[in-house]
């Protein structure tokens, strides 16, 4: 009897991804269903529990085939004893997950933050393969992150590490951040807050290209931003601009101190692609204090999408193998 599949699980506010893996990473088969919120801790575990059984049994497989299954949560974890701090979007206090999930499943359960899992499927199927000293960002509602040194993700004492996105790069001023400061890198360059500077242009009048957009669509994507911008609307390549310049100023504190391989950024805003990963390049050659610091660390695109985060939890149990 095989036990070299592994299972991995990404626990979102919306969905529910679970993904069978073989030794190598490879997805054998998907599942993805919503997340039921409402039903509480016991319920959503419960779920998972089902999604896992299910996922194995389309596949004639029962748990005995599986090493374990790693699970992603947005929230801090106690990596050492499986147990979710605090988890906002699923209304998560104190939840020992790994004890609920091992006593449903019948074994092993490893338990990490969803970005630090979206960060080891890309250091091991994506574009972070190559190098064990990685930090992955993605840009999205807010600007998530993951630090791996040496292989392993950096969690700190509480869990509360690689919050990149609350790193302040103003620090008397700038736009309020959900966290109550203000200036955080996340309310520069994450898609919300290119959004709301957007919206603001457009409803000032001083980008007529997005004042159209925003009155044909009642709203704007941050796409629209970057289209604007490349289209010549200097407002638009003004907010483009900023964002990369802090996003690159973040990355080389960050380098500074850790000296990585690789940055891999990912999320909806990293879809604009070279014109905004050039000027974060930029930005960051800059301030990175060793030219050979630099010249060492990639920027480059995730090349996962949505399948980073099971790919990475199925890392957590192969990892242990
Ligand atoms: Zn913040």
């Amino acid at each position: 009897m095989s036990t070299r599949l592994v299972m991995g699980v990404d626990i979102g506010g919306t969905s529910i991804k679970a993904a069978l893996l073989d030794s190598s990473g490879t997805i054998l088969s998907k599942r993805e269903e919503p997340t039921p919120v409402s039903l509480g801790e016991d319920g959503v575990i419960a779920r998972v529990g089902e999604i896992a059984v299910r996922l194995l049994e389309t596949n004639r497989l029962d748990t005995h085939h599986l090493a374990g299954i790693g699970v992603g949560v947005p929230g801090a974890v106690n990596v050492q004893a499986g147990v979710v701090y605090h988890a906002v979007n699923l209304g998560w206090k104190e939840t020992p997950l790994r004890e609920k999930l091992e006593a449903y499943l019948g074994i092993p359960v490893l338990v990490d933050n969803d970005a630090n899992i979206a960060a080891l499927g890309e250091m091991w199927k994506g574009a972070g393969q190559g190098t064990t000293d990685l930090i992955a960002i993605t840009l999205g509602t807010g600007v998530g992150g993951g630090v791996i040194v040496n292989g392993q993700i950096i969690h700190g004492v509480n869990g509360a590490s690689g919050e990149i996105g609350h790193m302040t790069m103003v620090p008397n001023g700038g736009p309020p951040c959900n966290c109550g400061k203000t200036g955080c890198l996340e309310s520069y360059a994450s898609a919300t807050a290119i959004i709301r500077a957007g919206t603001k242009r457009a409803q000032s009048g001083e980008s007529a290209l997005l004042s159209r957009l925003l009155a044909a669509n009642g709203s704007l994507e941050a796409k629209d931003i970057f289209a604007a911008a490349q289209a010549g609307d200097e407002a638009a390549l003004a907010i483009v601009d900023e964002a990369a310049f802090y996003l690159g100023l973040a990355l080389s504190h960050l380098a500074n101190v850790l000296n990585p391989g690789k940055i891999v950024i990912g999320g909806g805003v990293a879809a604009a692609g070279e014109f905004l990963f050039s000027r974060v390049r930029t930005s960051f050659t800059r301030f990175v204090a060793f030219p050979v610091a630099a010249a060492s660390c990639e920027i480059l695109p995730a090349t996962l999408g949505n399948d980073a985060g099971v790919i990475g939890a199925g890392w957590l149990v192969r990892a242990r193998l």
